[in-house]
C-alpha cells in the first residue's frame, strides 16, 4: 500500500477528488472503495471507523433502504422516510469517509479502477456490495403489469395501484367488476409474498372497511400463487403450516403447485398439474425472483471469476476472488459456500451485515499486519410477519408463532434499523396501527407506472413532475385491465346466450 491513492480520469475533465481530497490528513492513506450502501456496505463502512484508511462509499441512491419493511410502505402502514435513511446521515460524520452519489458501471481489476458517473477512480481495496434486483425469468414484459417489490418506488407503485383499484371499485356499478377491482394476485409465497399478502388483506378488508360506501371490503380477494406445496419454503414446515393458517384465517387464498404461464393486464394464467387456470385480477404483484446485481457478471468477464445461475459471485473464504485479494464481494451479490454444510448463505440482511463487518475488519487486520479470525456466520434465525400482531419465527430451532413471534419480529427489526429517528417513528406508527387499525400513509401521489423501470438503473421518467396526469390518465395498466375484464365478461355472456 505504498503508493498514494490515484484518481484517474476517463475524460479530460479532472475528477474533483484529485484536486480536493476530503481532508489533507487522508492524502496517501490506503483507499478503500465501497460500492453499495445497503446492509453490507454500510456495515463495512462503519467498521472502518477510526481506521487509518480513506473510504469512498458510492451508491446510485443517496439513501440506505431497509428492504424488509417495503411491504409496509406498499400497504400504507409507514411512509418512505420511515424505511430509508440518507447515507450521509448514517456515515457522513465518520471522518475517514466520503459519500459519493453515482452508479458504478465498470470495474477494471488490473488497473484497480472503477468507473462511475463516466469517470474512473482508483482503489487499493474494493468492496462490492451492490445487492440484488428482481427477475422475471426472461419475461421482462410482465414487469410493467406485475411490479416487483425491491426498491422504494416499487412499493409506492404497489400502494398506488391498490388504492386506485379501490377508488375505481367505489365508483363501479357492476358488482362483478367491483370484485375484479378488489382482487390481487401475488406471485411468490416466500417471506416477501406472504408479508405483502397479510398486510394487503388487513388494508383491504379491515383498515379501509369503514371508509367506503359502495365497496364491500369483505369481498376483497388476495391470492398467493406459488409452485411449491407450502409457503415460506426456506423455513421449517411447522412455520409454513402456522403461516398458512394465519393467512387463510385472514381470507388470503393460497394457490399451490401453480406456475405462472402468462400475465396480461387483468389476467394471470397459472399452469397446474391439472391444467391451466385463469385468474382475473385488477392487480398482480411479483415477489418471485431475485437476480444479483449485474456488476457480478462484469467482474466475471474481467477476472474470470465464477458466478452462479443467479449472477452471484462465488467467493473464497475471505470473500475475495482468485488472484484478487484486494477485491471483496459481500451481501446478496456473493455466493458464500464455506459453511459447515456447504450450502450458500441466504440472501438476507443478517448475513449481509455480518459479511460487511467481517471484510472491513479483515482488511484492517491485513493493513495492520495482524491475523484475523476466519468468518463464521451466526444464524439468528428467520421470521415473517403475517398480520397486525401475528408472525412466525424460527430461532435456531425454537419455533414461535402468533403474538410472541410478532414481538420478537418487532424487536429484531427495530434493532436492525440503522437510524434512531426511524426506530421511534416506526414504533409509534406500529402502535397506532395496532390500537386504531388505521394506516397513516395512504396518500395517492406520484406518477403512473413509470417507476417500475427505475430498478435497472437511471431510466428517465417519461413524464416530468410538473406534467401531472389527471386521475383518468393514471394507471394505463389498470385501464387496460378493466377493458380486458369487460371484454372477457362480454365473451362469457355471449357464450351463455
Ligand atoms: C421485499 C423484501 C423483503 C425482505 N425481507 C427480509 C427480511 O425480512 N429479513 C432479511 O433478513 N432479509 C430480507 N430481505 C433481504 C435483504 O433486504 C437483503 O438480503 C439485503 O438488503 C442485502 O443487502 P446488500 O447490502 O447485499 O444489498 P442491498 O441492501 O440491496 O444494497 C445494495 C446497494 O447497492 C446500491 N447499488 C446497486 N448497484 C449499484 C451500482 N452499480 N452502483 C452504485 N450503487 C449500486 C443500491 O442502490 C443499494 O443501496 C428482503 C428483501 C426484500 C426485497
Amino acid at each position: 500500500m505504498s503508493s498514494p491513492p490515484r484518481v484517474m480520469t476517463a475524460s479530460k475533465e479532472r475528477f474533483f477528488l484529485e484536486l480536493e481530497p476530503p481532508t489533507e490528513e487522508l492524502r496517501g492513506k490506503p483507499h478503500v472503495v465501497i460500492v453499495g450502501g445497503g446492509f453490507a456496505g454500510v456495515k463495512a463502512c462503519k467498521s472502518f471507523k477510526g481506521a487509518d484508511v480513506r473510504i469512498t462509499l458510492i451508491d446510485k441512491r443517496n439513501f440506505n433502504l431497509f428492504q424488509p419493511l417495503l411491504y409496509q410502505v406498499a400497504t400504507g402502514l409507514v411512509s418512505r422516510g420511515d424505511v430509508a435513511t440518507p447515507l450521509r446521515q448514517l456515515v457522513g460524520a465518520q471522518r475517514n469517509v466520503q459519500v459519493l452519489l453515482g452508479e458504478v458501471t465498470e470495474i477494471q481489476p488490473d488497473a484497480k479502477e472503477i468507473t462511475f458517473n463516466g469517470k474512473a477512480m482508483a482503489y487499493d481495496y474494493l468492496i462490492l456490495a451492490t445487492g440484488s434486483g428482481s427477475t422475471f425469468f426472461g419475461h421482462e414484459d410482465w414487469r410493467g403489469i406485475a411490479p416487483p417489490m425491491k426498491i422504494l418506488e416499487h412499493a409506492e407503485e404497489i400502494r398506488r395501484r391498490v388504492l386506485m383499484a379501490l377508488e375505481q371499485a367505489e365508483q363501479t356499478a357492476d358488482p362483478q367488476e367491483r370484485r375484479f377491482l378488489q382482487t390481487v394476485v401475488i406471485v411468490g409465497g416466500g417471506p416477501a409474498g406472504c408479508e405483502l399478502a397479510g398486510a394487503l388483506s388487513e388494508l383491504m378488508r379491515k383498515a379501509m372497511a369503514r371508509d367506503f360506501r359502495q365497496l364491500d371490503p369483505t369481498t376483497a380477494r388476495i391470492i398467493v400463487v406459488d409452485p411449491g406445496d407450502r409457503v415460506l419454503r426456506a423455513m421449517p414446515e411447522e412455520c409454513s403450516t402456522a403461516a398458512a393458517s394465519e393467512l387463510e384465517a385472514m381470507g388470503v387464498e393460497l394457490f399451490f403447485h401453480g406456475r405462472v404461464q402468462s400475465i396480461v393486464p387483468g389476467e394471470v394464467l397459472v399452469g397446474t398439474p391439472e391444467g391451466d387456470h385463469k385468474i382475473e385480477a385488477a392487480n398482480v404483484f411479483w415477489t418471485a425472483g431475485v437476480r444479483a446485481s449485474h456488476l457480478g457478471r462484469k467482474l466475471a468477464e474481467s477476472t474470470g471469476c465464477e458466478v452462479d445461475r443467479g449472477g452471484r459471485v462465488l467467493v473464497q473464504s475471505d470473500f475475495s476472488i482468485p488472484n484478487h485479494p484486494e477485491i471483496r464481494i459481500v451481501g446478496d451479490l456473493c455466493s458464500y459456500k464455506h459453511t459447515r454444510d456447504g450450502k450458500p448463505l441466504p440472501g438476507m440482511a443478517g448475513p449481509a451485515t455480518q459479511m460487511g463487518g467481517w471484510v472491513a475488519k479483515d482488511i484492517r487486520a491485513t493493513l495492520e499486519g495482524r491475523q484475523h479470525k476466519p468468518f463464521v456466520w451466526f444464524d439468528f434465525g428467520s421470521m415473517a410477519v403475517l398480520s397486525r400482531l401475528g408472525a412466525v419465527a424460527d430461532l435456531r430451532g425454537i419455533k414461535l408463532s402468533g403474538k410472541p413471534a410478532w414481538l420478537l419480529w418487532a424487536i429484531a427489526h427495530l434493532a436492525f434499523m440503522p437510524d434512531e429517528e426511524n426506530r421511534v417513528s416506526l414504533l409509534i406508527k406500529w402502535l397506532w396501527a395496532i390500537v386504531s387499525q388505521q394506516r397513516s400513509s395512504l396518500l395517492l401521489t406520484g406518477m403512473p407506472s413509470q417507476h417500475v423501470g427505475l430498478e435497472g438503473g437511471s431510466a428517465p421518467f417519461p413524464m416530468g413532475l410538473n406534467n401531472e396526469p389527471s386521475i383518468a390518465d393514471v394507471g394505463g395498466t389498470m385501464a387496460q385491465a378493466i377493458e380486458n375484464f369487460r371484454e372477457s365478461e362480454q365473451e362469457t355472456a355471449n357464450t351463455h346466450s
